[in-house]
């Protein structure tokens, strides 16, 4: 089986790698092992030090890692870059902070001394999406690798060349032999890994029926999961709020990445009384986006990663339509010429007055198209933006507290952000609800995912 790089703005292949042989696979998964055995034993001081240096390489070589997304996976330049700076930043923020999250706390009890200390599990599979194939692997690997354990990536297949960089990094860092590896390897071996007893855990970004078939091998070996799975993130405006403010926000909100995140908001839930100003503002806003060249700094909107996800966005958005949705802009594939003929290219599209029951209203939408809808009054507006089977992310603009109050306590999100947009940080912690997954990455949730929570009682 080969593994290939292919440039979705215009089709062509970069590279191709051969999977690894069953041979391959072997050494590797005794590599971490043996690796493990050694890694545990090292101290915070010293993996700080080598985290440290990856974020130095992160820096300093961003330009090039950026351009090895961009041609991998179409995201514009600068979001390439600034994905690179964020991924030095979660290695810093580790590499100071891991100590004191996992430092042994004291608990009073009728002991003489009892305390919780956290030790590392072990060797711990990472699957992870394309989309932003340089911070997923890091926001794992970086409290991963500083709690004591060691990764496994089984990265996305159109994503290679990243898998490999991200290896290379930590390899350079000074990271040794084993600790974090590569396994260029398709889906269907996912199982091989996971069933193998020297991987003791495992964690999974991606879409729920990947989610689902990790977590269900994992469950039957009795193996921790985290998943961090879709998202169908409501943005909610209502009177008070900075309209202009908002619906700037809103058209970056769903655009970011080429509209391939899992916390893009995908859903507008707009009050009746500012409905037709936020809508004017955000379609103008939309039509005004550069789709093209990804290389090229101007653009706002690349290609869409592959082939596929073209296809089942152009499905998406005909159903809905033929169910009813109205076109406010776009609606179709972008035409381009040259050398960009053969590129992935949606142009931003706006849909409104959604049925129930078609993909616009009800599925996640993977691409520059926005959803909008339009409520009466703050219940509708919750209502609607918890109809749904995830519970990733969720915005809402309001200059009123009542109502503020009322959207963090009622949304059923892993997180509310108000008068902004959703947004992850390496401090925080990060996860999903409902059909989005459990679990937390980031902050203290997340460097304690992978960790033996252990009870000490001294008598
Ligand atoms: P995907 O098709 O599920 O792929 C994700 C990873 O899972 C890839 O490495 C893929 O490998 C692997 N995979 C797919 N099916 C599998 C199976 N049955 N068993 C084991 N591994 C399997 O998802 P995607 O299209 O790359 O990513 C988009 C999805 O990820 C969206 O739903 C998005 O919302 C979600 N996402 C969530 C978050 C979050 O933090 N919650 C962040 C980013 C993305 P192959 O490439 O070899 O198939």
């Amino acid at each position: 089986m080969s593994i290939a790089s292919i440039n979705p703005a215009t089709g062509g292949v970069l590279k191709s790698f051969e999977a690894l042989s069953d041979q391959q696979l072997e050494e590797k998964l005794g590599r971490a092992a043996e690796a493990f055995h050694t890694h545990r034993r090292t101290s915070f001081a010293e993996r700080s030090l080598l985290m440290l240096r990856a974020a130095e390489i992160l820096e300093a070589e961003k330009k090039e890692f950026a351009r090895v997304m961009t041609l991998e996976m179409g995201k514009p330049i600068n979001g390439a870059v600034s994905e690179a700076e964020k991924c030095a930043l979660v290695c810093r923020y580790y590499a100071e902070n891991a100590a004191q999250h996992l430092a042994d706390e004291i608990v009073e009890t009728n002991a003489s001394r009892s305390y919780v200390r956290y030790q590392p599990l072990g060797v711990v599979l990472a699957v992870m999406p394309w989309n932003f194939p340089f911070w997923q692997v890091f926001r794992f690997a970086a409290p991963a690798l500083m709690a004591g354990n060691v990764g496994l990536l089984k990265h996305a297949s159109n994503v290679p060349q990243c898998a490999l960089a991200i290896e290379d990094i930590l390899r350079r860092a000074g990271f040794a032999e084993g600790v974090f590896q590569t396994l260029l390897i398709g889906s269907g071996a996912v199982r091989k890994v996971l069933e193998d007893p020297r991987v003791v855990a495992a964690t999974l970004t991606g879409s729920e029926p990947a989610g689902r078939s990790v977590a269900s091998i994992a469950g039957n070996q009795i193996k921790k999961t985290v998943l961090e799975l879709g998202g169908s993130d409501a943005f909610i405006v209502m009177p008070s709020a900075n309209l202009q403010e908002a619906a700037v926000t809103a058209v970056k909100a769903r655009t970011i990445n080429n509209g391939q995140s899992c916390i893009a908001a995908k859903r507008f839930i707009v009050h009746e009384q500012i409905y037709n100003e936020f809508e004017k503002l955000f379609v103008e806003a939309m039509e005004n986006l550069r789709v093209g060249d990804p290389l090229d700094e101007s653009t706002d909107i690349g290609p869409l990663a592959t082939g596929q996800i073209l296809k089942d966005l152009e499905e998406q958005v005909q159903v809905s339509v033929a169910a009813g949705a109205k076109i406010l802009t776009g609606g179709h594939k972008f035409k381009t010429d040259g050398d960009l003929a053969l590129g992935h290219f949606y142009q931003p599209t706006v849909l409104a007055d959604i049925p129930k029951d078609t993909p616009a209203y009800r599925d996640e939408i993977f691409g520059p198209v926005a959803s909008l809808f339009r409520v009466k009054n703050i219940d509708e507006a919750i209502a609607l933006a918890n109809s749904t089977e995830f519970g990733l992310g969720a915005a809402a603009w309001t200059g009123d507290e009542e109502e503020r109050d009322r959207f963090i306590e009622e949304l059923e999100a892993g997180c509310v952000f108000i008068n902004g947009m959703v947004a992850s940080d390496p401090r925080m912690p990060f996860g999903g609800i409902k059909h989005s997954g459990y679990g937390r990455e980031l902050g203290e949730f997340g460097i304690r995912e992978f960790v033996n929570v252990k009870t000490v009682w001294i008598t």
